[in-house]
């Protein structure tokens, strides 16, 4: 690993830096942030600490182009995952609890979940545990970047996906537990429900209060951002009272706290067909319709809504319209706290190979740089980028997408390290 100078390192216990504030919330969403800010980091496993580093050396590159020594970051590790299990026998440590409690904001790589093993996805823990309900993936298409359709320009989206509830809420029994076998039980006795013996259980909660706090976080993001339209995706024609519902929730909100902003699909005819200005579209699209129109009719989709599970679906289907899951960014929000990640997971046989994208991860510290206002930084990481895949510069990812045609374009293909530095001097 490189040396970079403003890291507090997680030796064998947590050790306060010796400098920096941390971000204060002053108000549900509200930071004020200090000149000299304290933000965590998680390298995560897999391919984590080689994205999460490379991200970290372009964030602070940016920082010091942006503002000389006036402000600065001090990144304080905190452990989970691997790390934390080889150090302390938990993969999520309450000291390390503790410490993001502390910090509330901060970057975390991925970190790895077993298929089918005993214990709960940290990922989904952090989030909940932080009340970090909406996920928000921005989806964009960068010249340069390889895709499989024919007009990519047309990708920009802002994904909301509700992070907390649906499927993902954790609640579920193996088919032979004793927990599958009393709700079975359950639902013969009370309701007349057979389910089969070997039937695993899981619940799916979505409740008024998840759906319609993310609802409106969307719905103020489009009009503030003066987006076209916010689509709610859901399958509520077969999952009635809870995708069903969450459409209705969503609405009820966009017609009740946002009424002179929106308009909806059955009022377009009172204005020749078309949006009027000053006004965001509200519709709704069932998801599995939605899944193939975003392919053959992209550019009407501009902000979506959707619970955990479509919002799953759609942010990895989107990202690879724009070159893949090594260029998807996303922020985990609540009331008080952020976390900012790349969508991908860890890519367990790159793991120390100087192969994989950081752009993710870079772009994701674009976007928390946006949230704690320093736009500055933001736009310099985002002018890096943008720069670099322009003048040629590609990971192996990417160029493995193109035809020849589109290779001829490539000047370079950089390991995950070289492509940051190609970052930090396309910024200047
Ligand atoms: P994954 O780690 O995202 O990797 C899937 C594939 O995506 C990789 O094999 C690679 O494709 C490509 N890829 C991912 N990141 C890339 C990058 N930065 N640059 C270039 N290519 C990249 O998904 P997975 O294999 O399903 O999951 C592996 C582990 O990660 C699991 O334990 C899972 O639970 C965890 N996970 C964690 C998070 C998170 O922390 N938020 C998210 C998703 C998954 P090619 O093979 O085609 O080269």
């Amino acid at each position: 690993m490189r040396d970079i100078p403003n890291l507090v390192k997680y030796v064998d216990k947590y050790v306060e830096p010796p400098e920096g504030e941390y971000v204060e919330y002053i108000a549900p969403g509200q930071v004020k942030v200090p000149n000299k800010v304290i933000i965590g980091y998680i390298e995560g496993d897999g391919i984590g600490p080689e994205v999460v580093y490379a991200a970290i050396r372009v964030a602070n590159a940016a920082v010091e182009k942006a503002y000389g020594g006036a402000r600065k970051v001090i990144w304080y590790e905190v452990v989970a995952g691997e790390k934390a299990e080889k150090l302390t026998g938990s993969r999520l440590p309450r000291e390390s609890i503790a410490t993001l409690e502390k910090i509330r904001v901060f970057l975390k790589g991925p970190l790895e979940t077993p298929v089918g093993s005993g214990f709960r996805s940290v990922n989904v823990t952090l989030r909940q545990m932080f009340d970090l309900y909406a996920n928000v993936r921005p989806v964009r298409y960068l010249p340069g970047l390889p895709s499989p359709l024919k007009k990519p320009e047309a990708v920009d989206l802002v994904i909301f996906r509700e992070n907390t509830e649906d499927v993902y809420a954790g609640i579920e029994w193996p088919h032979h537990s004793p927990e599958a076998a009393k709700l079975r039980e359950f639902l013969k006795r009370e309701f007349g429900i057979s389910i089969r013996e070997d039937a695993g259980i899981g619940i799916k909660p979505i409740s008024k209060f998840g759906t319609q706090r993310i609802a409106r976080l969307a719905l103020k993001f489009a009009i503030e951002n003066k987006r076209r339209v916010v689509t709610v995706m859901h399958k509520g024609n077969i999952q009635k009272y809870t995708e069903g519902a969450f459409r209705d929730w969503a609405f009820e909100v966009a017609r009740e706290e946002f009424r002179n902003f929106v308009i909806f699909e059955d009022e377009l005819i009172q204005h020749g067909g078309q949006i009027p200005p000053g006004r965001v579209l509200v519709n709704d699209r069932i998801a599995d319709n939605m899944l193939q129109q975003l392919l053959t009719r992209t550019s009407e989709y501009d902000v979506i809504l959707a619970p955990n599970l479509n919002g799953d679906y759609v942010s990895d289907e989107a990202a690879g319209l724009v070159g893949g899951l090594g260029v998807a960014p996303g922020i985990d929000v609540g009331d008080w706290g952020m976390m900012a990640e790349p969508v991908h997971g860890t890519a367990p046989k790159y793991r120390g190979k100087n192969y994989v994208n950081p752009t993710a991860t870079i772009l994701a510290l674009e976007l928390m740089f946006k949230f704690l206002g320093w736009r500055e930084a933001a736009s310099l990481i985002l002018k890096g980028v943008e720069t670099a895949y322009r003048e040629g510069y590609y990971t192996g990812d990417l160029v493995r997408q193109m035809d020849e045609g589109e290779r001829e374009k490539v000047k370079e293909v950089l390991g995950t390290q070289e492509f940051a530095d190609k970052v930090v001097e396309c910024m200047k």
